[in-house]
């Protein structure tokens, strides 16, 4: 154990701990946070502090749960498995995990440096009208309550159950009933995808974006700002005879099914996002401000139309190497292209520099107590600014009409909503409910808690 300061991927907080600890197993994390209660210690655990909010700050003890890792057990089901992993497994280990037993998760975010835990516990989500957030995936948690002990619970638990509910709170709630340590994942035979980038007009894409979400499996699209372009990123199951075609193509090249990861790498992951060539770019946009109208049309310029078929894990995934900072925020979907109109209006308006483009997804509706798309269909908008250049201006610009728009905020993502904001959106007194009963001592609460969830 030792005292070591902790800071968010995206720099936006840092915290230095009394104490951090890394247990082997559930045994030893069921007696640290026994222990921790018992002194009086607040608990919070840390996945890859890949949140930009304040999630995982804690003055007390954190937890890091990389010894809790890899799969348990695995379950076949007509429609894919159950497989139960440690909590702190991370997604790109939990991909090659699947992979290598012909499964897949049914979907996945843009990236997949996150634990698992971590995760669900935000509410990440990647793209899909037909498709659920992570949380979506879980069908059961083992979660260390306030006292140290090991509760089971799944959606098999009755529903209005007190494991039931505590189960809804655990699989998406800020670890703010407990520390999880492991996960039942549902997941699916292994699949590829066709991806499809193609470079069209700003208002074809915003007019026409509920034709785009529905017609696709995935759907993502990218905009400079600046810019009157957007580039669109759907992605379609492929069929079987696809499936045989592309397998007989790799085998085909030697045996290149290992090389797909590098041939699914997209043209905006490739020349785009990841690269060195953005962070050039963002360099010279820090440094000199007023060159970002031209670098955005620079950045957009490089995009073209391209389509390649890879597993699954490897077209939804990108790398993300250039830091920023992020505000994301789910609208009912019918509020999107007013959103978009307004946001854009705004940038043209202020003359607000933003190197970093402005990104569209979409998700199904569910019924997870604290998701983002609870009981609605959802289109999620994020802005971005380069982690060396001000933001403030730009995300209360953005924040005041995602509000408007009815819009509730990605609990790993900047914002600046409370508890009392929030309650018209999500039955935070069930929450509130249920943490009283498992975590009388508050030892799970820090600041963000308190201020999204509320002081139960
Ligand atoms: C480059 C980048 C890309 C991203 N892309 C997406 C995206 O495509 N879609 C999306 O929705 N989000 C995205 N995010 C946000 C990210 O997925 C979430 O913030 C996620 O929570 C990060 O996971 P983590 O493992 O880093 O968790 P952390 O940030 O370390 O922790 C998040 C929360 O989970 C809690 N927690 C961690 N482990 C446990 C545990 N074992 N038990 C209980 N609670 C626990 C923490 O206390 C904290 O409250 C992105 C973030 C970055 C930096």
């Amino acid at each position: 154990m030792c005292a070591v300061t902790f800071t968010t991927w995206g720099g936006t907080f840092t915290a230095t701990p009394a104490r951090r600890a890394a247990p082997r197993d559930e045994a030893e994390l069921s007696a640290l946070v026994a222990r921790a209660a018992a002194e009086g210690l607040r608990v919070r655990a840390v996945g890859a502090g890949h949140s930009f909010t304040d999630a995982a700050v804690t003055d007390g003890l954190l937890l890091g749960l990389d010894h809790l890792s890899g799969v348990e057990s695995v379950e076949r089901t007509p429609d894919g498995a159950l497989v139960t992993v440690g909590a702190g497994t991370r997604l790109h280990e939990l991909n090659a995990l699947l992979r290598e037993r012909g499964l897949a998760m049914r979907n996945l975010g843009d990236i997949d440096r996150q634990s698992v835990a971590g995760a669900i516990s935000t509410g990440t989500h990647g793209t899909g009208a037909r498709l659920g957030g992570l949380a979506t995936q879980v069908r059961g948690v083992r979660v260390v309550v306030g006292d140290g002990t090991v509760r089971a619970v799944s959606d098999a638990d009755a529903p209005g159950s007190p494991e039931r509910e505590l189960f809804e709170v655990a699989r998406l709630g800020l670890g703010s009933v407990g520390i999880l340590s492991a996960v039942t994942l549902d997941v699916v035979p292994a699949y590829l995808l066709r991806s499809t980038e193609r470079v069209r007009p700003w208002s074809e894409v915003v007019d026409g974006v509920d034709a785009l979400f529905d017609g696709h499996h995935r759907m993502d699209a990218y905009w400079f700002p600046g810019t009157d372009r957007m580039l669109t990123w759907t992605h379609d199951v492929v069929d079987h005879a696809g499936t045989a075609a592309y397998e007989a193509s790799r085998r085909g090249v030697g045996g290149a099914l290992r090389r797909a990861g590098h041939a699914a790498r997209s043209l905006l992951d490739e020349e785009v996002l990841a690269n060195g060539a953005l962070g050039a770019i963002m360099q010279v946009a820090a440094a000199a401000p007023r060159t970002v109208p031209r670098l955005n049309a620079l950045s957009a310029a490089v995009l073209g139309d391209r389509t390649h078929v890879a597993p699954s894990d490897r077209v939804m995934v990108t790398r993300r190497r250039v830091r920023f900072v992020e505000m994301e925020y789910a609208l009912p979907r019918a509020e999107l292209a007013g959103v978009l109109t307004e946001l854009s209006g705004w940038l043209a308006a202020s003359g607000e520099l933003v190197p970093f483009p402005v990104e569209v997804r979409c998700t199904a509706p569910d019924d997870v107590w604290l998701s983002t798309a609870r009981g609605r269909a959802s289109a999620y908008v994020a802005v971005h600014q380069y982690h060396r250049m001000p933001y403030r201006r730009y995300f209360d610009a953005a924040e005041k009409i995602f509000v408007a728009a009815g819009g509730r905020p990605h609990w790993g993502k900047l914002h600046t909503r409370t508890a009392a904001d929030l309650a018209e959106h999500y039955p935070l007194d069930d929450v509130a409910r249920v943490r009283s009963v498992v975590d009388p001592g508050g030892v799970f609460r820090n600041a963000y808690v308190d201020r999204v969830l509320g002081t139960a």
